[in-house]
């Protein structure tokens, strides 16, 4: 099947042209017919399917075939995401396939001054790419008019949802028109009974699309297990990437002061190296991740939620320096490599005492992973396994921002669902996470939604 038959502009096929892309991916396939005829969705998509241009495409198209009247242009479509680097992206792609369209658009977010955005708001903007933390900050101080939104996106709802985001998000909601004059688009790679609920409050008769499950997606990614001591961790990533001659790795590490101490260790190694997460100042972020697409900087080491969102074509190495808590994470982590129909590789160093995330983690995908002892990294077998450290400070998630006053320098994950017994509650649903279930409540005294819309959101919004 070609783009040809989906319904679209030839504006927009000469940007998806221009793309290099020739066959709509699934989520394509399914959501751009759906919404060019109005209709309201509800995907179960994650980065890496396509999602982005499945919504963005047939929005463009039904903005650009209706005219608004008025001096300035009112904010026709509002596209929420949960982090900076998601709206960055998905600005980036409205852009880019809007590129022969009049349509106008800007992307707002925490982190960066308000004023240059204020600015662009007032000049007036068609599609408007926002956090939700700081749309609301334009809206309280009459900076953006809501009220004549007709297509409203939800990307990554569970994500926005995770973080703490659903008060914000009820809040955007009040400032739209009265729901039915506008066509909602939800994107979840999970679906929780919380966003379930949302969905039932938002949508109109939605259309259910669903697109192959993470596992089919980790099957093209070559997965291997290396089995280490935690001290010599770094000496063999190090090893892997010079024997290897990786030019480009992303490495996932727990915590985001693990991020930083690995990235000034493989730098010392001669590896150029920059370390990406909610510690860091949007600038330093945003150069990190600039540094690593043009080839400047080789190792970029990440936490979980800093690496949400992150789209780099055709990534070929994933490194787990530590195993994630939360098992889908796992799946998350390796669905940077491999994207959009590439191959990639994704390998997991694995300590002593990371043997029962391990076994999560192939439950989770039903397989066990390929596991090869390296020569002269045979892990000592005299030693014990120890607690796994969760970082310092705050337990909770407070968003891509973190900069939490008072310490909260742990980015951990685990007390974002209870890792183990997961796979039970999966659905075979859309997206490539798992289904249901996958939220739980936080542990008590965790209490995730709350500190994380207190300091994440506003923060990073
Ligand atoms: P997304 O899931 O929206 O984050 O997209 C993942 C990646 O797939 C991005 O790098 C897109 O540029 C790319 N992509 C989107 N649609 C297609 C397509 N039809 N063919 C090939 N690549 C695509």
């Amino acid at each position: 099947m070609s783009f040809d038959s989906l319904g679209l502009s030839a504006e927009l096929l000469r940007a998806v042209r221009e793309q290099g892309y020739t066959q709509p991916t699934p989520i394509q396939r399914q959501a751009i017919p759906a919404i060019l005829q109005g209709r309201d969705i509800m995907a179960g998509a994650q980065t890496g399917t396509g999602k982005t241009a499945g919504f963005t495409l047939p929005l463009l198209q039904r903005l650009a075939s209706s005219r608004v009247t008025g001096r300035r242009r009112p904010v026709r479509a509002l596209i929420l995401t949960p982090t900076r680097e998601l709206a960055a992206q998905v600005a980036e792609s409205v852009e880019t396939y809007g590129r022969h369209l009049e349509l106008t658009s800007t992307v707002v977010f925490g982190g960066v001054k308000i004023n240059p955005q204020i600015e662009r708001l007032r000049r007036g903007v068609d599609i408007l790419i926002a956090t939700p933390g700081r749309l609301l900050d334009h809206a309280g101080q009459g900076t953006v008019d809501l009220s004549r939104v007709e297509i409203l996106v939800l990307d990554e709802a569970d994500r926005m949802l995770d973080m703490g985001f659903i008060h914000d998000i009820r809040k955007v909601l009040a400032l739209l028109p009265e729901n039915g004059s506008r066509q909602n688009l939800l994107f979840s790679a999970t679906f929780s009974s919380d966003i379930k609920r949302l969905a039932h409050q938002l949508l109109n008769r939605p259309e259910l699309i669903e697109v192959a499950r993470s596992n089919a997606t980790a099957d093209r990614i070559e997965q291997r297990v290396h089995p280490v001591d935690k001290a010599r961790k770094r000496e063999l990533l190090s090893h892997l990437i010079g024997a290897g001659d990786w030019r480009q790795v992303l490495v996932f590490t727990r915590t985001k002061h693990g991020a930083n101490r690995l990235a000034q260790q493989l730098e010392r190694d001669g590896l150029s190296a920059a370390a990406i997460h909610g510690n860091k100042s949007q600038g330093a972020r945003t150069r990190a991740l600039a540094g690593f697409k043009n080839g400047e900087v080789r190792v970029l080491v990440a936490t979980d939620i800093a690496a949400r969102g992150l789209d780099i074509d055709q990534l070929p190495h994933v490194v787990n320096y530590e195993l994630p808590n939360v098992p889908e994470d796992y799946v998350h982590r390796i669905g940077r490599t491999g994207r959009a129909g590439s191959d990639g590789e994704a390998i997991s160093l694995v300590c002593v005492d990371e043997h029962k995330l391990l076994l999560d983690i192939e439950r989770l995908l039903k397989r066990k992973i390929p596991s090869q002892v390296l020569d002269g990294y045979e892990p000592d077998p005299t030693i014990p396994a120890e607690p796994i450290q969760q970082g310092r400070g705050g337990r909770g998630r407070g968003g891509p921002s973190g900069n939490r006053g008072g310490g909260g320098r742990g980015e951990v994950n685990g007390n974002r669902r209870n890792a183990p017994g997961h796979g039970s509650q999966r659905r075979g649903h859309a997206g490539d996470a798992p289904a249901g279930g996958g939220h739980r409540r936080p542990r008590s005294g965790q209490g995730r939604g709350r500190q994380a819309s207190r300091n994440g959101s506003r923060r990073d919004g």
